[in-house]
């Protein structure tokens, strides 16, 4: 289990979250909903080990991995699917997929996983990962190699945006296939029809937890209040 234990940060004076405390279980899938600015970058950082807490401990099955830093994570099986993806000039999908070969799914698997993400392989294996893919194809190319990574927590920070109409069919795919690996979900996100896919959600405002528990009921919450929240004043942006 992945935990967040009475998480403060706060950055240039200004708090950006405030005791948030959230559980991860084993082979679950969760949402992390709110409105921009709300600090669920933040938060899938503070998890990752990019950005660390001000006050308050990450925990890995009770163990204290708050000092640990992004590759120590990854070693332990927890991956992060950025906001914004990254190009990679003179690499090849494939090459990326297989990190350089070091990685060896059967070619069955590569394929499957190429057209999980809508990227078929006669068409995407040999194109470069740079800027001649678009966003919305690198943002595809990546989540199909945490696919195939088959790691223990797959953090997706707004795996949706950029995505075209089908994002939310991709979504329940790719949630479908990490259940069957037993992979733990925690999908980030400001879409109430996206985080209803998810076993369970936190709703997140300002820096502050307001609601968690199943996905259909905090949804329902996050309808209610249009997702605002008494604390939206406190946001700049
Ligand atoms: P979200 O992902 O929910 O849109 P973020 O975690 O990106 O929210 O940001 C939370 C808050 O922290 C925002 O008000 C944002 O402006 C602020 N913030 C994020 N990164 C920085 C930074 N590097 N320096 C100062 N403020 C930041
Ligand atoms: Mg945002
Ligand atoms: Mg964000």
């Amino acid at each position: 289990m992945l935990c967040l234990r009475n998480i403060d940060y706060s950055k240039d004076g200004r708090e950006i979250l405030r005791a948030v405390n959230m559980r991860f279980k084993q082979g679950m899938s969760y949402s992390i909903l709110g409105p921009n600015g709300a600090g669920k970058s933040t938060l899938a950082y503070i998890l990752m080990g990019v950005v660390k807490p001000t006050e308050g401990k990450v925990l890995l099955d009770e163990r204290d991995i708050t000092d640990l830093s992004v590759t120590e994570r990854a070693k332990l099986g927890i991956t992060l699917l950025w906001q914004e993806p990254a190009r990679y000039d003179g690499i090849t999908v494939e090459d990326y997929l297989t990190l350089g070969g070091k990685l060896r799914p059967d070619k069955d698997e590569l394929r499957r996983v190429l057209e999980l993400v809508g990227l078929p392989y006669e068409a995407y294996a040999h194109r470069f990962v740079d800027k001649s893919l678009s966003g919305g194809e690198r943002k595809r190319v990546e989540l199909a190699s945490l696919l195939l990574l088959r790691p223990r927590y797959a953090i997706l920070d707004e795996p949706d945006s950029g995505l075209d109409i089908t994002a939310g069919e991709l979504i329940e795919k790719v949630l479908n296939y990490f259940k069957r690996t037993g992979t733990t979900v925690i999908l980030i996100t400001h879409h109430e029809e996206i985080a209803a896919k998810t076993d369970f959600a936190y709703f997140l405002c300002a820096g502050r937890l307001m609601k968690k528990g199943f996905s259909r009921e905090v949804v329902e919450y996050y309808k209610k209040t249009c997702g605002r929240c008494f604390l939206a004043g406190m946001m700049t942006d």
